[in-house]
C-alpha cells in the first residue's frame, strides 16, 4: 500500500517509534530512522521487511539538525511523504521542584520538534498533494497527571498543533492526526516502573500492576504493534478524511 513512499519517524531507534517504522515498512514504505543509542539493530529490523532504510542522528531539540534531517530524507529517497513526530522524553517532579533545564528539554523535544519537522516537511507534501503527518501525543495530550507538568503541557501543545495543521491543509491531500497512547511498556515507562518499585520496596511485577491499575481500566499495556496499525490506517485511502483527530489507544483511561 505504501510502496514508493518515504516515511521519516523521529525517535525510532526504540519503543513506539520503532514499532511504527516497522508497521509502515511492512506496507512497503522506505524508512528514515532517527534517535539515539543502537542504530544497527533497528536498521536491520526494518531492512528485514524488504524496504530501503536510512538513518539520521538529528537531536530533536535542535532546529538546525531537524532541518538537515528533513533535507536528508527528501534527498535520499526523492520525497518525504509520511512524517511521524514521535521522539519524546519524560521527567517526573512537582512543579515547584521541576528542574528548569528538564522543562526546556521536554518542551523542545516533545513539542517544538514537531512544529519544526512539520513546517519543513509540509512544502514538499503540498507540492505532491499527498502527505501524512502523525504526531505521537499521549493521553497526557488530553488529561493531566500529577508531577508531569512539562510532559502534559507539551503533549497538549502537540494536540493543538495537530488540529491547526489539519485545518490549514484541510482541502489538500495532506492530513495531520495525533495518536494518544496510554501506557506502553517501552524503556520510557520501564524507568517509571523501576522508580515506583524502588520507592515502595515492591517487586517489579507489583509496581507494574499498580501502575496499570491507577489509570488504565483494561489493565493491559498498548503495544507498539497496535500503534503501528493505527498509523498505517491514517496512511491508508480510508484515512483520507480523518483530519485533526487525537485518537486514544489507552485501555479506557480517558473514558473515565
Ligand atoms: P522510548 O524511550 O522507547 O523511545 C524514545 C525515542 O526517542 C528513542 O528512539 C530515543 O533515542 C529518541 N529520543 C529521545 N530524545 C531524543 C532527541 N533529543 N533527539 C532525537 N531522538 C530522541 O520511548 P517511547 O515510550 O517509545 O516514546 C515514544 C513517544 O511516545 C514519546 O513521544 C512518548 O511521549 C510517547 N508516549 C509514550 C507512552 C508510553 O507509555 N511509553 C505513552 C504515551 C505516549
Amino acid at each position: 500500500m505504501l510502496k514508493g513512499k518515504t516515511a521519516l519517524v523521529t525517535g525510532s531507534t526504540s519503543g513506539i517509534g520503532l514499532g511504527i517504522a516497522k508497521a509502515l515498512a511492512a506496507q512497503g514504505a522506505n524508512i528514515v530512522l532517527n534517535g539515539f543509542g543502537d542504530v544497527d539493530g533497528p536498521k536491520a529490523e526494518v531492512a528485514a521487511l524488504g524496504v530501503q532504510v536510512a538513518y539520521h542522528g538529528a537531536d530533536m531539540s535542535k532546529p538546525a539538525e531537524i532541518e538537515d534531517m528533513v533535507k536528508f530524507a527528501t534527498k535520499t529517497f526523492g520525497s518525504l511523504d509520511i512524517l511521524v513526530n514521535n521522539a519524546g522524553i519524560q521527567h517526573v517532579a512537582r512543579v515547584e521542584n521541576f528542574p528548569v533545564e528538564k522543562w526546556d528539554a521536554i518542551i523542545a523535544i516533545n513539542m517544538s520538534s514537531a512544529f519544526h519537522a512539520t513546517r519543513l516537511a509540509l512544502p514538499g507534501m503540498l507540492a505532491a498533494n499527498w502527505g501524512r503527518i502523525i504526531n505521537v501525543a499521549s493521553v497526557h495530550g488530553l488529561v493531566g497527571s500529577a508531577e508531569k507538568s512539562a510532559y502534559v503541557a507539551a503533549k497538549h501543545g502537540v494536540v493543538g498543533l495537530t488540529k491547526v495543521t489539519a485545518l490549514e491543509n484541510a482541502t489538500t491531500g495532506v492530513t495531520c492526526n495525533a495518536i494518544c497512547p496510554g501506557w506502553v511498556l517501552t524503556p520510557l515507562v520501564q524507568k517509571q516502573v523501576d522508580a515506583k518499585a524502588a520507592a515502595q520496596g515492591i517487586s517489579n511485577a507489583e509496581a507494574t500492576k499498580q501502575l496499570l491499575g491507577e489509570k488504565e481500566p483494561s489493565l493491559q499495556f498498548t503495544t507498539p504493534e497496535e500503534l503501528g496499525a493505527l498509523a498505517v490506517f491514517f496512511c491508508s485511502p480510508a484515512g483520507n478524511n480523518v483530519r485533526g483527530v487525537a485518537w486514544n489507544m489507552d485501555g479506557g483511561w480517558t473514558a473515565q
